[in-house]
């Protein structure tokens, strides 16, 4: 009878139940042990410089490889920053891109900067500053080789503690760039109080940049007032050889989109690299 009950319990808590509900518990279970199982990689995407086409970095785009597939980040870094577990794993991927980057130096490729995306949870839980100075000095990579992509929604949080952390990277020789300019509060302020290097053009605006007067218009301005403030572009999602030339035609630094390459695993991305030097 016991069982019995207990099964009717256990359909009644499933019906009960959204999908996704259970969708999100199970992924969450999961998503603690891929750590440790070695379940998550970094696929790396190039960074054009647009004048010359010469590869200058590339960016670590994480994956969660399951056994039913890729997981894409857009599926479990909500989770991730939902739980705090986006600390460690954001701790792992600044070591293994650092030690992917010693690896691509040491393999005679020409140096780039390799970039790191940070969620804002790892920005203000984690000593950032410990864990990013680990992985260089394990890595022996020098500070200007690791760029770290912050989102807008960093900067507006706790100001003068971001300020203090970003003020130390700077001192340190990380490079600093806005991730997805544009799309968050978008205060200018922050260009100004702020120490960055770079403001990577979201991928919106470059999708309609031939299309969409507007668009157009936002990614000339942002350009025009990047360059006055003596900090890089980069465009990011440049699918087709028109929207090059438009951004091409604002004076925009760095393209970086499928029109190039897509995210590929690093014995791809290698390859890729080795072509192209
Ligand atoms: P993001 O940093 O803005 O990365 C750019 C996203 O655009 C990537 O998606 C990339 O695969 C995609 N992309 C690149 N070129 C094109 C293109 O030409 N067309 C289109 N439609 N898409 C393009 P992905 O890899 O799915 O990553 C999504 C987001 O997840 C990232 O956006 C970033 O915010 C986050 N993310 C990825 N890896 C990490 C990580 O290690 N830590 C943290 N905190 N976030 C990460
Ligand atoms: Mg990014
Ligand atoms: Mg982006
Ligand atoms: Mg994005």
């Amino acid at each position: 009878h016991a069982k019995q009950s207990g099964r009717n319990a256990y359909r009644f808590f499933t019906e009960a139940m959204n999908v996704s509900t259970l969708e999100r518990l199970t992924l969450q279970q999961r998503l603690h042990q891929a750590l440790e199982r070695q379940e998550l990689v970094l696929y790396y995407q190039p960074q054009l410089d647009l004048a010359s086409g010469r590869v200058v970095g590339v960016e670590a785009l994480l994956r969660w490889r399951t056994p039913e597939g890729l997981v894409p980040p857009g599926k479990f870094i909500p989770l991730a920053e939902e739980t705090g577990l986006i600390v460690p794993m954001g701790a792992w991927v600044i070591q293994e891109a650092c030690r992917q980057a010693r690896t691509w130096l040491d393999a005679g490729l020409p140096p780039m900067t390799m970039a790191v995306n940070l969620s804002a949870l790892q920005f203000h839980r984690d000593n950032l500053l410990i864990t990013v100075g680990d992985a260089l000095s394990a890595a022996s990579l020098p500070a200007a080789s690791l760029e770290l992509e912050l989102t807008e929604s960093i900067l507006i949080q706790d100001a003068e503690a971001t300020l203090a952390t970003l003020k130390a990277m700077n001192a340190m020789g990380v490079l600093l760039s806005i991730d997805d300019f544009g799309t968050g509060y978008s205060s200018l302020a922050y260009l100004k109080r702020f120490t960055v290097d770079k403001l990577k053009i979201d991928q919106s605006f470059v999708r309609d940049i031939t299309s969409d007067g507007d668009s157009a218009a936002i990614v000339r301005a942002v350009v025009q007032m990047a360059s006055s403030l003596k900090l890089k572009t980069i465009a990011e999602g440049v699918e087709t050889e028109s929207q090059a030339a438009a951004l091409r035609a604002t004076g925009c630094d760095e393209v970086q989109g499928y029109l190039y390459a897509r995210p590929m695993p690093a014995a791809e991305c290698e390859a890729y690299l080795r072509g192209k030097a």
